[in-house]
């Protein structure tokens, strides 16, 4: 698990100079933005907070993220 503390403080790193970009917690798997649609990955407990890891995945639908998601390479 991600410590709510963290989760409290992380924001899309793609939006947060512009808008808020909060993050929702999905399935302790991902965290979704709820400005641009970014999902992020969270990998071994630890959220991947890298804008090119979020576009990756700003087309795939919530319910055909995989769970968990893939390692990083
Ligand atoms: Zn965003």
């Amino acid at each position: 698990m991600v410590s709510q503390d963290l989760l409290d403080i992380l924001r899309c790193p793609a939006c947060v100079r512009e808008t808020e970009g909060l993050l929702v917690l999905f399935k302790d798997s991902w965290l979704i933005c709820q400005d641009c649609g970014r999902k992020y990955p969270i990998v071994e407990d630890i959220p991947v907070m890298l804008i090119d890891e979020g576009d990756k995945w700003v087309k795939t639908a919530e319910n055909e993220l995989p769970i968990p998601p893939p390692p990083m390479d």
